[in-house]
């Protein structure tokens, strides 16, 4: 299925502690078979889960099996590791339409326990023709339940046809928006699906209009600071680390196919056996086997380029 990713981009590669954001669709679904993303491993984030139309069944190798919807969010946090699958369902809508992102964790929380949460409760903003969604952190004094470790927001807001709305920012904070769907005018310049328009950080409002109905999102968060390897699916700190944990991928699917995860151990390692990235359980299918390492050491990078 093809995406396109905005971040990380050429010039920069975060936005607050945003570290990645593909979007895809809208894809038919009546043509061409749906979203099938096989068991892989992360460390070191969040994954956040976002649709547009669809759905997406989320499974986990905590046990979690979730099906999502527009409006509601997966979050998955990753800590030291999980590994999980997303695939449409078998009973599914016309189209798939939505964003993948990720949250760098900071390296005070980076090696947490990993949890999986759903929210189907998350507040609501409304201004002038504006709805907007807060699935993390806080916007316009609505927080979302979702939990957070560093100061951010991520919100989905809808412009209705002829809307002219501003919202209150955080000038310590950076933003960008990305459009969903329509076309419309952040900050005084068009947006259509497609690039990131970076905000930058500064500002203590943001003006909003369309002219048509429209969708778009809004990332920020504070700068995050701290220089970061990221390679595959992990977010670290060094190069070691990020060998580490693709050899523990790569060990777990050596077991695998030896046919020793079919009975793991009682409480091995409380990840539902399977080393430090378990074993999802109920796919239809092959984990996702990890890629060589690159012959130079990965180098830890900042925020911008
Ligand atoms: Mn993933």
């Amino acid at each position: 299925m093809e995406v396109v990713r905005t971040l990380p981009n050429r010039h920069r590669r975060m936005v607050g502690a945003w570290c990645f954001l593909d979007a895809y669709g809208p894809h038919d679904l009546t043509t061409a078979s749906g979203m099938r993303v096989g068991p892989h491993p992360h460390i070191g984030l969040q994954t956040v889960s976002w649709l547009v139309q669809g759905e997406i069944l989320h499974r986990d190798s905590l046990g979690n099996l979730q099906e999502i919807r527009p409006g509601s969010l997966n979050l998955m946090t990753a800590g030291r590791g999980i590994s999980h699958s997303e695939e449409t369902p078998g009973t599914h809508g016309p189209v798939l339409q939505g964003v993948q992102l990720w949250v760098a964790l900071p390296a005070a929380d980076r090696d947490v326990a990993p949890s999986f949460a759903h929210h189907d409760d998350l507040p609501v903003v409304t201004a002038a023709g504006l709805t907007a969604t807060v699935l993390m952190g806080e916007l316009a004094g609505a927080t979302s339940p979702a939990r957070c470790h560093t100061p951010l927001v991520g919100a989905e807001i809808t412009l209705a046809a002829g809307s002219d709305a501003r919202l209150p920012l955080r000038p310590g904070f950076e933003y960008a928006v990305l459009a969903l769907d329509g076309e419309a005018a952040v900050a005084g310049t068009p947006v259509k699906p497609g690039p990131l328009l970076y905000l930058g950080t500064g500002r203590s409002s943001l003006a909003l209009s369309a002219g048509i109905e429209s969708r778009v999102l809004l990332l920020g968060g504070e700068p995050f600071e701290e220089k970061l390897v990221m390679w595959w699916n992990f977010v670290g700190r060094e190069h070691e680390e990020i060998v580490a944990a693709r050899e523990a991928w790569e060990a777990r699917e050596a077991e695998a196919s030896e046919g020793r995860e079919a009975s793991p151990p009682r409480g091995a390692g409380g990840n539902g056996g399977g080393g430090r990235f378990g074993v999802v359980r109920g796919y239809d299918g092959e984990p996702i086997p990890a890629p060589p390492m690159p012959i130079t050491r990965l180098v830890p990078r900042g925020r911008v380029r």
